[in-house]
């Protein structure tokens, strides 16, 4: 967690080598040389941020050293900040501060007064279908950060090796704009020092992601969205009382099975043979799969039931349940070659057109002839 302004002000080369605007070359040179000491990556074991500090100094020192390029960055920086070359009176002792030693760190996260209460957690928690339908147990992780313990939050445990930030000087903020507001320090972001050290555990943030594993209670028939709350599942505070998890139900649809009512239903394709001489099909259930027998000369759309494999009745895990209703459907070949459309019309022709009973019903009932007209 940053501080509390949200505005980053990247510093401009003055700043960044803690002079003033009107420093004198003899100034610019000797500040860069006292920054150097501090900053140049081989005097820090290659830190990496000590790395990126140099950088920034070394090509600001680059430009303001050379005249006819710190000419024209003045006038940049004039229009950029009219107020920035004419006021600056912290800047005469800004490396002053790099003489200081850091005795502590700032916390980069205020402490919340009266901590006790640790917060709430909602997770979204992906259900498979049948454990959301037929309810139970699942085990949803919950993380949270906590303070770490080796530096107590403060991102180091060498305060000592961590310089003041000189271009703020240890503030964490400057004034920026025509009516000189605060903005977060870019040097150090606000910090108020640069981690040169930062600690092993947590890289320097304070911080580290705990988790754990809290069981959670589905009821039976739990709907896509629904918020499962669990008293004292959430983050926990040192000495204070655990927040709630509240799990969010993401219900995984099953490829098959829907429910309805009380009942589920499963569509299931049948080839031309299973339909016409019967066959044993497979029907999967919220536990396992059942064997179905589909009798001869089964037409599509017919429905079967599986008692007992629907949904809970009741909303209580164990109670009596619905059905389970299998459609049947036939599954249609698609691009038949000429030969095998011959075929089919052959056999067609062969049963007799009264056999389709329920298409020569259709036409019967409907009667009409297409109009001529009409046809294409
Ligand atoms: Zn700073
Ligand atoms: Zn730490």
């Amino acid at each position: 967690m940053s501080t509390p302004l949200a505005d980053l002000h990247v510093p401009d080369h003055y700043r960044l080598l803690g002079v003033a605007p009107r420093a004198t070359d003899v100034q610019i040179k000797a500040a860069y040389r006292k920054l150097s000491r501090v900053y140049h990556p081989d005097a820090q074991g290659g830190s990496v941020v000590a790395e990126n500090c140099f950088k920034q100094i070394a090509s600001a020192y680059a430009e303001l050293s050379d005249p006819a390029k710190r000419l024209n960055y003045d006038r940049m920086l004039m229009l950029r900040d009219p107020l920035r070359l004419v006021d600056d009176p912290r800047a005469e002792r800004a490396l002053d501060v790099l003489d200081t030693v850091v005795t502590r760190l700032r916390k980069r996260q205020a402490a919340l007064p009266n901590a006790v209460q640790g917060r709430d957690l909602r997770v979204e928690h992906p259900l498979p279908f049948a454990k959301a339908m037929l309810g139970g147990l699942t085990i949803v992780r919950a993380e949270y950060t906590v303070s770490c313990t080796p530096c107590r939050g403060a991102g180091t445990v060498e305060p000592t090796r961590n310089p003041v930030c000189h271009v703020c000087q240890g503030a964490g903020t400057l004034k920026t704009g025509l009516r000189r507001h605060d903005a977060r320090c870019g040097f150090c972001d606000g910090r108020g020092n640069l981690l040169l050290a930062p600690c092993a555990s947590c890289g320097g943030s304070g911080q580290v992601l705990t988790s754990r594993d809290v069981e959670v209670s589905v009821p039976p028939r739990c709907r896509d969205g629904a918020h499962l709350r669990v008293r004292g599942g959430g983050e926990v505070l040192a000495g204070g009382r655990p927040g709630d998890l509240i799990a969010v139900v993401r219900l995984q649809p099953h490829p098959f099975l829907r429910a309805e009512g009380d009942d589920l239903i499963c569509q299931v394709p049948l080839t031309w043979s299973e339909a016409v001489a019967g066959a044993r099909v497979p029907v999967p259930t919220l536990e396992s799969t059942q064997w179905l027998t589909v009798p001869p000369g089964t037409p599509p759309g017919r429905e079967f039931r599986i008692s007992g494999h629907g949904l809970p009745i009741s909303g209580n895990i164990g109670a009596k349940r619905g059905g389970l209703r299998v459609q049947v459907f036939i599954d249609m070949p698609a691009d038949l070659g000429p030969s095998q459309v011959a075929a089919i019309l052959a056999l067609e022709a062969q049963l007799g057109a009264q056999r389709f009973t329920r298409a020569v019903a259709y036409r019967a009932a409907i009667g009409s002839q297409e109009p001529s007209s009409s046809a294409t």
